[in-house]
């Protein structure tokens, strides 16, 4: 099967084409990213507006270069991955009519697919996936702990009950004057910084369960920052490098603590091949992944992540998780909606079509 897939649910309008062929690992042909951060840059945030804007302007010519860096035409592909959300809705229908047009104009399959399940299933772009598998999805607008069981089954054991991680990787690089996206600028600046100096929280560990909580992170953080700031509004290069050492760790210490719990739930489970995953733009972050990779030696478990380039936003993921669906029996038509909200665990409706 060769599926196209279009994403346009933050600010990244992708196309890719994915082949691949029953107990495979999938062939990315192409995967066009284009990115808005200049565009949005000056406002300090994703504005929704300008991003659906973007998105409409530019996702023709991101479906032209994905079919032309592939080799293949329309008429080589069965079908049409598009995120069909959750996410800034202007972006999302953008995406949704540019995959109906495309539909409609080539009577090819169309396929409406849920943006973190896109997330979740990345993983499998560069290894077999074996089911039921833990997953870590942490990214700019979540953080999840779920058993990923099949294809459209997730349970979800808990997770952050305010900010993610991305955002707050994303708020800490503005508050210490760090570029966007803040993530790997965040983490470059902790190579070189000393996460003892400020002492930071480390949110909710005292409770029990998977729960997580960031936002307090981010005001310690702050607050740390005042301690340091000049009168002149600046800080050293080595305070912004201890200050971005002592949040790193802060998240790597909650998330690796958290995860144990969330281990412990998913063995009672006796999968065949006990698996954490990470997905999600912050799983890009190699310290988080190191503190994960501890916790899969303790329990003896797998450890998988996708590959750098499929963590943040992309099409290759949407459509690998469009043409595994596709695989199931899934088809949606003309009347697929654009959701703002679509919670992982109600993904089934995705199948009903509409799916208001
Ligand atoms: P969601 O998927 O929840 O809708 P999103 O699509 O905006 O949100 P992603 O593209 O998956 O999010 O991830 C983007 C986020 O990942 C940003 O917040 C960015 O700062 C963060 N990120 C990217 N690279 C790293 C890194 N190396 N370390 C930490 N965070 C990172
Ligand atoms: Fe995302």
């Amino acid at each position: 099967l060769t599926f196209l897939g279009l994403e346009s649910s933050c600010d990244d309008t992708g196309a890719a084409v994915v082949r691949h062929t029953d107990g495979e690992i999938p062939q990315v042909l192409s995967n066009v990213v284009e990115g808005q951060t200049a565009l949005h840059a000056s406002f300090g945030g994703v504005v929704p507006e300008i991003a659906a804007r973007a998105h409409a302007e530019r996702m023709d010519d991101c479906v032209e270069r994905a079919l032309d860096q592939a080799g293949v035409t329309l008429a080589d592909i069965d079908g049409i991955a598009v995120t069909a959300g959750p996410g800034l809705i202007g972006g999302v229908l953008s995406g949704v009519m540019c995959a109906k047009g495309i539909s409609a104009g080539s009577g090819k399959p169309l396929i409406g697919v849920n943006h973190l399940a896109g997330h979740a299933l990345s993983p499998g772009l560069s290894e077999e996936l074996h089911f039921p598998m833990l997953m870590l999805l942490v990214s700019g607008g979540h953080c999840q702990f779920l058993i990923v069981r099949g294809v459209e089954e997730f349970h979800r054991l808990g997770g952050t009950i305010d900010d993610a991680p991305g955002e707050a990787f994303d708020k800490i690089a503005r508050l210490t004057g760090l570029p966007q996206p803040g993530g790997p600028a965040v983490e470059q600046a902790a190579l070189e910084g000393d996460a003892k100096r400020f002492p930071l929280p480390r949110p909710l560990l005292d409770r029990p369960g998977c729960d997580m909580s960031f936002s307090g992170l981010k005001t310690a953080v702050l607050r740390a920052r005042d301690t340091v700031i000049t009168n002149e509004n600046t800080l050293a290069r080595q305070d912004v490098n201890d200050l971005a050492a002592g949040f790193q760790k802060s998240v790597c210490e909650v998330l690796k603590e958290k995860t144990r719990r969330a281990v412990a739930v998913y063995l009672e489970e006796t999968p065949d091949v006990p698996t954490l995953a990470v997905a999600g733009g912050v799983a890009a972050n190699k310290a988080i992944r190191i503190a994960l990779e501890t916790v899969c030696a303790e329990s003896d478990l797998r450890f998988t992540a996708p590959a750098m380039q499929y963590c943040t936003d992309n099409a290759a993921m949407i459509a690998w998780a469009g043409l595994l669906r596709y695989r199931l029996g899934a088809k949606d038509d003309l009347t697929l909606s654009a959701r703002p909200r679509w919670p992982l665990d109600k993904i089934q409706a995705g199948m009903l079509g509409s799916g208001k």
